[in-house]
């Protein structure tokens, strides 16, 4: 990934946009922080954020007209949060800190004209710089103006507190009996602000001109001004404050010979592009203080619990997997780029990238489009191209995709025809997981149209998927081949991820779901059974057309189907796709379940491969063809097939295929075929989850047969093999009765054995 692309995925996600009242205060202050911090009852905590972006926060909180709450996304549904006022008890119930950071001392000075709110708080933000500043005010004494300012808002003592912490910072206060022209001229001065919101000798403003409007720079060098507002602007104090904040961002700047405008914006006056959803958020009445002026601790705490903590995440909120990684994709983005970025060492992205399940829920609610499965399908291929990819990672997925385009691979026209008006696909799964169904629905394909033929291949997803580019290319290659082989007739797809791959990547095929052609005539067999929900496979996500056929089809059947919250174009993944379960096998399982517990009905779904994950919770899952042909139907509580069972079953498919329509005799097998195992229920549960199937197993004991080379443990009798099996050393712990063999352990690896046989 180049630097450019990160920055296009960073801009994607707006999830780091301030919320709207953060954008709605002047000062930028974190006010969705503050109010969580109320909420939490963590008052000093508080008080900490409004320090941290506050000058002088004593006076500040207390008097500010909080501007942010018009922008407050909660005054829809009861009214804004009462930020204001919750910043009054906040400042009131913590004592202020006594020591402030100062930065070290600087050479020039700082001239500061006028003691109203911009002027205190140039004088406060530059002292804690370091410039040495002086505060010129008239006889009254600074901030004389608050003394209009009612008891109950500021009480006594406030202004001689914040007083006192200018002084602490080093300003020197300096009383004059005049506010003019002649206090902005003096030389021993490096620059100079004028806070218009102090009384000035009359004409000696107006020959200042008009500053400018993010700088608050006027056009004479060393001369910035502010303060600004009408009299009877509403938020005239908070917006003084801010101006005098901007002026002294430039003087700083100015006194150091910076930019006064690099990076610099104007007010965002609660502009924002965080988008945060109401969706079912109820409607919750402000907090009225009970005496009608101001909030007690519980009662702020209950007002701040009204907010909404305005945030995006609406990816995050609903996908298990971008919740397990701690972070959002912005975030996730950058951890991928670096990841990239890496030569030697850990690379602690690769888990994030491999976990992934491509199923695009991301890409559907977020706001701006952002997919996390681009994303990590192109660092994966990325991975691959520059030899990075962790061998481990898909080996098994890929290998079940090579057999199955092997020796479970078989294409041809009906028998007797030498055309075909559509070639049924049933994909794979359907084909390893549910063999007698996939005969059975050929069957039925045929009696609608006797020139049906059939495709019995991988479409190639598992290569797609693992990011190997080249692989995967060949597999469109020879697809695209045999349909043209075949006469280019229309293909009809039982797996809605075969379905995917060839519109996506072989669009010149004429290709639909077997769902939309049974739709319209369903078998006579089919039979409605208990209400079910209705869980649509990922790889459906944008098809609609499809899913809208699998409803229909139900509901010419009777069937009634119950209500699954994330279906159509927002369903969940099963924990298959994207080869999740092989690279990470535990969050696969948090997957499956999170998708299983959205419902109390028993699961109906139209994929084999979601049928057979959602199944391994114990959860009943029917497949689609459970109900269409009750000959051939399987429980809905009836276990996946193990692995082994998979391969075996295509390997059978092909073979009934060929001796049931062409009367062919299946290929003999191979000698390790006939090699008889048992083993407990334990260590074929050992096995499945190690993805080590009974084949391998059989292939090593033959290989042992033939090398002769074995551990025999003296006393019991076991013996140890192994064998190295294409990249994979297998490891076989076992007893042998009378020609029979007992299984009792196997493992696997990808290392070599220095100078071992193996
Ligand atoms: S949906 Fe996700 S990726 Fe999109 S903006 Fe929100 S947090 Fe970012
Ligand atoms: S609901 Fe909370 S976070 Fe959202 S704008 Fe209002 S105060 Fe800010
Ligand atoms: S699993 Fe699906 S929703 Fe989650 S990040 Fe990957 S593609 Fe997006």
């Amino acid at each position: 990934m180049e630097q450019k692309d990160l920055r296009e995925w960073e801009a994607r996600c707006i999830q780091e946009e301030p919320p709207a009242c953060r954008a709605g205060c002047p000062l930028g202050l974190d006010a969705k922080g503050f109010v969580l911090a109320v909420r939490d009852d963590n008052l000093p905590g508080a008080r900490a954020i409004l320090e941290k972006s506050m000058p002088l926060a004593g006076l500040v909180a207390r008097m500010c007209e909080a501007p942010c709450e018009q922008y407050c996304l909660r005054q829809s549904l009861g009214g804004s949060v009462a930020i204001g006022l919750l910043e009054r008890m906040c400042i009131n119930a913590v004592p202020a800190k006594t020591k402030f950071l100062r930065l070290p001392p600087r050479p020039k000075k700082v001239a500061v004209i006028g003691a109203g709110p911009s002027s205190l708080t140039v004088a406060f933000d530059l002292a804690k710089k370091g410039h040495p500043v002086t505060l010129f005010h008239l006889p009254g004494g600074p901030g004389s103006w608050l003394c209009k300012v009612p008891e109950l808002v500021l009480s006594e003592g406030v202004l001689e507190e914040e007083l006192q912490r200018l002084a602490g910072l080093g300003v020197n206060f300096c009383q004059v009996s005049v506010l003019g022209e002649a206090l902005w001229t003096q030389d021993e001065f490096a620059a100079f602000y004028i806070g218009q919101d102090d009384e000035y000798v009359e004409g000696d403003l107006l020959k200042l001109g008009v500053p400018d409007s993010i700088t608050f720079s006027l056009e004479t060098e060393r001369l910035f001004t502010g303060g600004l507002s009408v009299e009877n602007h509403k938020y005239r104090f908070i917006t003084d404050v801010s101006q005098g904040r901007e002026a002294a961002v430039s003087i700083d700047r100015f006194l150091q010979g910076a930019s006064l405008t690099a990076a610099r914006v104007d007010l965002r006056h609660g502009k924002t592009n965080l988008y945060t959803s109401l969706d079912g958020l109820q409607r919750e009445e402000v907090v009225v203080p009970a005496d009608g002026l101001g909030y007690t601790k519980q009662e702020a705490i209950k007002e701040a619990a009204r907010c909404i903590n305005c945030e995006c995440l609406e990816c995050v909120k609903r996908c298990v997997y971008l919740k397990e990684f701690g972070a959002y994709p912005k975030t996730y983005a950058r951890r991928v780029y670096n990841n990239s970025a890496i030569v030697k060492g850990n690379h602690q992205a690769n888990k994030f990238i491999n976990s992934c399940s491509l199923c695009g829920q991301c890409e559907t609610v977020c706001p701006n489009d952002f997919s996390v499965a681009t994303l990590c399908l192109d660092a994966r291929r990325t991975m691959v191209q520059e030899d990075r990819m962790p061998g481990s990672a898909h080996w098994f997925a890929l290998e079940e995709m090579r057999s199955a385009r092997t020796e479970g691979a078989l294409i041809r026209h009906a028998p007797g025809k030498d055309f075909s008006t559509s070639l049924f696909y049933p994909g794979c799964q359907l084909a390893g997981i549910r063999p007698q169904q996939t005969l059975r629905l050929y069957g039925y394909l045929q009696e609608l149209d006797p020139a049906t033929g059939l495709w019995l291949d991988c479409c190639g997803a598992p290569g797609h998927w693992a990011g190997r580019v080249q692989e995967f290319d060949e597999i469109m290659k020879e697809l695209e081949e045999k349909w043209h082989e075949m006469g280019e007739p229309l293909v009809l797809t039982g797996c809605s991820t075969c379905l995917q791959m060839f519109r996506e990547h072989l669009p010149q095929i004429n290709v639909e779901s077997v769902w939309v052609l049974l739709a319209e005539k369903p078998p006579e067999s089919a039979k409605a059974c208990a209400p079910m929900a209705l869980s649509d496979p990922c790889t459906s996500r944008h098809d609609s057309k499809t899913q809208n056929a699998v409803r229909a089809m139900m509901e010419k059947i009777g069937q009634s189907l119950t209500p699954l919250p994330m279906s159509g174009e927002l369903t969940e993944c099963c924990g298959f796709g994207g080869l999740m379960q092989n690279s990470n096998p535990d969050l696969a399982k948090k997957v499956t379940a999170a998708r299983v517990t959205q419902t109390s009905s028993d699961i109906l779904t139209y994929c084999a491969m979601c049928r057979d994950q959602l199944a391994r919770t114990g959860k009943p899952v029917a497949h689609v063809l459970d109900i269409l042909f009750q000959d051939v139907a399987h429980p809905a509580s009836e276990a996946s097939p193990s692995i082994s069972e998979r391969r075996k079953n295509r390997r059978q498919l092909k073979s009934q295929v060929l001796s049931k329509y062409h009367g062919e005799q299946p290929k003999a097998t191979e000698d390790w075929e006939a090699i008889a195992l048992t083993m407990s229920p334990e260590v074929a549960e050992i096995l499945e989850e190690r993805r080590i199937l009974e084949d391998d197993i059989r292939k090593v004991l033959f290989h042992v047969q033939q090398q002769g080379k074995v551990f025999v443990h003296g006393e019991s009798g076991r013996k140890i093999a192994s064998a190295r099996l294409g990249q994979v050393t297998f490891w076989l712990q076992y007893t042998e009765t009378d020609g029979s063999f007992m299984v009792e352990s196997c493992w696997s690896h990808r290392m070599i054995i220095a100078g071992g046989s193996a």
